[in-house]
């Protein structure tokens, strides 16, 4: 999923947040909403579909306020139905709170049973319902919104970056393992932009990187026209703000007219895990992080996938869109010449992202289409990010066959995926993932190419920034315990 929140008071934030959404739609497609605060309430508005189809701009202008959060969903747990879309509300006496949330709850169930044996009511079986009905729980018996979070965070397990409002306050947090990523932005007003604009033309000024380390209160928002969470940074470039800095394991943010304030609100893990497949597949490419862009992390995998798995070929093609920045590093490290094999349909969406099979069968045909002239007649290296049910690979092949391509080398810039990730991205039961049950040799056999390699895990962990990461949907270590509750046996 994606997440995004905005406090900027002076500006439209309904509007901000539609774009913040635009910018993270890769990070899911089922369905969209923003919730306002004006200073009085909490308004929301949600439905299934993409953002472009969800908000009007009637209904953006009905949405005034001072801060708010949205949502794209990509449905992990739970069913696509209107009433898991986010945010959710909770109305709990007075508290009214919206909560934007990306991850998975992996010990959802006795809490949610303990909440409505005290009477709070549900309307999903969703994991992050759960989180804000807690949080609206807490936050009316303690009268703090913060020690509301602080005591959920405590109570919850699982991969969670959250952004929440209630009419007033922006906050903002993470997972003490950090495993879901949430950024931290600033727009500065107009005439700070311009005087910066002024002083860059006439020197080559540096510009404010503040490393933030710790920005607490009013001299920071005196410059500052407004805050930014959002899943990855290319939401925040849409809306013109700078990055600052990452929020940092087990943080809270809580930001508003008062300032910004950064509390630990439970310990940070010992390690930290960041999902690695954010960078593999999920991220967009121009998005940054720890200032490497996943572009250049693929590229990266794509030239050590030729240093460890090398062929003797006449093309080197990716698979649009996921493929190609690795497609590129291939072609780069090996020399041989980089094409373009296969068109892609900009108008079809994320095909795995399809909830049913059938859906993502036909997706592929709907969605990619080889180019005959030049694939006919040579050995071709096809790059692409991942391999999950095989679907991809068992349809391009055969496509590829068809338009006459001699040989066909497929080359997957991540290891063998071969574990369910319970945090939030959707690859399903193990028995589902194509490598849990095949060795490489019947993969490449299964999907009828000539030959298949994965990279390794050591390589790919040098192609992103240093520091701890989640890799168990390859290796199986995973660094967040899974209660038995959690129902491990149905998916392993
Ligand atoms: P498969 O077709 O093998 O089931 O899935 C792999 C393809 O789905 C790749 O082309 C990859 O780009 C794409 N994909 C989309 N979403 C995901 C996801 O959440 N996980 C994985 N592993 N691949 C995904
Ligand atoms: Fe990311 Fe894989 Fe870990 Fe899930 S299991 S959080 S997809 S690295
Ligand atoms: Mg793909």
């Amino acid at each position: 999923c994606g997440v995004f929140g905005v406090w900027a008071p002076d500006r439209d934030v309904a509007r901000l947040t539609y774009f913040g959404l635009r910018a993270l739609q890769h990070r899911g497609q089922e369905s969209a909403g923003i919730a306002v605060g004006d200073g009085g309430t909490v308004m929301v508005r949600k439905d299934l579909g993409l953002v472009s189809r969800v908000f009007s701009n009637a209904d953006i202008e009905a949405l005034p306020g001072q801060l708010a959060v949205g949502h794209v969903r990509y449905g992990t747990a739970g069913a696509k139905s209107w009433e898991a879309s986010q945010p959710h509300l909770s109305t709990i006496n007075e508290v009214i709170v919206a909560l934007a949330h990306n991850g998975t709850l992996v010990n959802t169930d006795e809490l949610r049973r303990q909440l409505i044996e005290l009477g709070v009511p549900f309307n999903s079986n969703s994991d992050s319902e759960v989180a804000v009905k807690l949080i609206g729980y807490f936050t009316q018996e303690t009268h703090h919104l913060r020690e509301g979070i602080r005591k959920t965070m405590e109570l919850i397990r699982g991969g969670y970056a959250m952004a929440l409002i209630n009419e007033n306050a922006l906050y903002a947090f993470r997972d003490p393992h950090g495993v879901r990523p949430l950024v931290l932005g600033r727009l500065t007003s107009d005439e700070g932009v311009a005087a910066a604009n002024a002083a860059a033309a006439a020197s080559a000024l540096p510009s404010d990187a503040a490393s933030a380390e710790d920005l607490v209160g009013d001299e920071v928002l005196a410059s500052t026209a407004g805050w930014v969470v959002a899943s990855e940074t290319c939401a925040l470039d849409i809306i013109g703000a700078e990055y600052v800095r990452d929020i940092r394991p087990g943080e809270i943010l809580r930001i508003s007219a008062e300032g910004l304030v950064s509390e630990q609100g439970v310990p940070a893990a010992e390690k930290t895990a960041h999902c690695i497949f954010e960078q593999v597949y999920f991220a967009r490419p121009d998005s940054i992080v720890d200032g490497k862009s996943m572009y250049a992390c693929r590229y990266d995998m794509g030239r050590k996938l030729a240093l460890e798995c090398p062929v003797e070929a006449d093309m080197v093609i990716g698979t649009p869109d996921s493929g190609l920045p690795s497609a590129e590093g291939y072609a780069f490290e090996s020399g041989i010449p980089y094409g373009t094999g296969l068109i892609k349909n900009r108008y079809v969406a994320r095909t795995f992202i399809e909830p049913t099979q059938e859906l993502r069968a036909m997706g592929v045909r709907l969605k990619l289409n080889p180019l005959k002239d030049v694939i006919e007649g040579k050995r071709i290296v096809v790059v692409d990010d991942s391999i999950v049910r095989g679907t991809t690979m068992v349809q391009l092949v055969r496509m590829l066959r068809q338009a006459g391509a001699k040989e066909i080398h497929i080359r997957i810039n991540c290891p063998e995926d071969i574990w369910p990730c319970f945090y939030g991205v959707d690859t399903g039961e193990q028995s589902q993932l194509i490598s849990a049950t095949k060795s490489v040799e019947e993969v490449c056999e299964f999907i009828g190419a000539d030959t298949l390699a994965f990279l390794s895990v050591d390589a790919l962990l040098e192609c992103v920034p240093k520091g701890g990461y989640c890799t168990a949907c390859f290796t199986g270590e995973y660094p967040v315990a899974i209660p038995d509750s959690f129902g491990r046996d149905k998916f392993i």
